[in-house]
């Protein structure tokens, strides 16, 4: 408190086991209040994850989401062979009241104060625009608005739905084809829009929802897909249930209607708990775990920090590759073991950060900064 009325931005190391690193950030000249949380080091030295601005209700909340987020960033990272530890910052803020140039300024600050063991990105809450300005005060950003830049990572993970609903095909059928099969969509934004029309140039038999009902109207016309309400989708007899809108449409109340064979889509934390990846198992239900399927846009959001800088051949072509054989590899052990997939993951996850596998050997490369370290 003492050191709050010196009027300066001011970190402090919050000790949380099993996290390297968890610091608060308040700067009482521009309202700052934020969490930086880096979760495990053991690959990388430096970690990456978005910066979420958000009105938490206290700030055991917020500390509550930046360790879970932070978690959930080392997994999707060590799944998808980007090699970072997690982490993820959130900002206690209103995105649309409280989000002026000044916080962001002290965050950026912030963000510098952590040499680089700490990554910033968009988020729920952030825009590139933002993440722009916060570059103009630290070179630990990625994905901003400049000729250098991954640009839109939607449509690269897009491609990864994709490509993991083949490699669920495989799982199920003996190939990757989707034709003829038929995927039930869940919102169609920027990722699922973009699957439908894939799904569709594939041969596919679709099945759509949007809460905004006009939006999913024109894309069930575009692509004859079957139109329903966005509550009735669980009940539609399908082959894959991608959800593409929001988290936690996978529990135990959607679990007992889904009449698909496999789970498979872009959405964030897609299972209420992990014991639903249990039941799934149980009722023998393939389910292709979020944080590895929609990892595309961190994939070709790493890119950015090669020696070589950003090129989207190298970007999509390791996208492709890397969803795909990922999830195969996840579905063989846990058909093997007879656990879930999720299991599964975590699994391998775990193995390969006690043993060092995939531990980053080249240095990170911010070209926006002429940075190497
Ligand atoms: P988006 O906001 O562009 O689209 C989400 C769509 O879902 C919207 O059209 C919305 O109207 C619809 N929706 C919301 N609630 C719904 C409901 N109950 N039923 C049916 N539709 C509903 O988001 P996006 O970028 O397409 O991302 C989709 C999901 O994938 C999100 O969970 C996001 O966190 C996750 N994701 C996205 C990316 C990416 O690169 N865009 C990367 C990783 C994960």
């Amino acid at each position: 408190m003492t050191k709050l009325l010196e009027e300066k931005l001011v970190l402090e190391n919050i000790s949380v086991p099993g996290y390297h690193k968890v610091v608060r950030a308040r700067d009482p000249r521009s309202g700052l209040d934020a969490i930086i949380a880096i979760h495990d080091i053991r690959l990388s030295k430096a970690a990456l994850g978005g910066t979420r601005i958000h009105a938490y209700p206290s700030f055991n909340d917020a500390l509550t989401d930046a360790l879970r987020l932070a978690r959930g960033m080392t997994y999707k990272s060590v799944a998808s062979q980007s090699p970072w530890a997690g982490g993820k910052s959130v900002i206690i803020a209103d995105p649309k009241r409280d989000k002026t140039d000044a916080l962001l300024i002290s965050f950026a600050e912030a963000v510098n104060l952590l040499n680089g063991e700490y990554i910033c990105a968009e988020d729920a809450g952030s825009t590139p625009q933002d993440i722009g300005l916060i570059a103009e005060y630290t070179p630990y950003a990625v994905g901003l608005p400049h000729e250098k830049s991954s640009g839109n990572p939607s449509p690269f993970t897009t491609w990864g739905v994709f490509r993991g609903i083949q490699a669920v095909m495989f799982q199920l059928f003996g190939n990757d084809s989707v034709a003829g099969r038929t995927i039930a969509i869940q919102g169609l934004g920027s990722v699922g829009a973009r699957l439908a029309e894939l799904l569709f140039w594939h041969g596919a038999k679709l099945i759509v929802t949007d809460i905004h009902m006009d939006k999913a109207e024109g894309i069930a016309k575009q692509f004859s897909a079957k139109l329903v309400n966005p509550d009735e989708i669980y009940d539609e007899p399908c082959d894959v249930f991608a959800p593409c809108a929001l988290g936690a449409t996978i529990n135990p109340k959607t679990i007992e209607r889904l009449r698909c064979r496999a789970i498979a889509g872009a959405a964030n934390n897609q299972l209420l708990s992990d014991t639903d990846a249990e039941e799934l198992r149980r009722i023998g239900l393939l389910y292709a775990p979020d944080f590895v399927i929609n990892a595309g846009g961190l994939i070709n959001v790493t890119e950015e920090t090669t020696k070589e800088g950003y090129n989207p051949f190298v970007a999509r072509n390791k996208v492709d590759k890397s969803i795909y054989d990922q999830l195969r590899l996840i579905f063989n052990i846990a058909n093997k073991n007879g656990i879930s997939t999720l299991k599964a993951v975590m699994q391998l996850v775990d193995y390969r950060l006690q043993h060092g596998i995939g531990k980053r050997t080249e240095p990170i490369y911010m070209h926006h900064a002429g940075l190497k370290y």
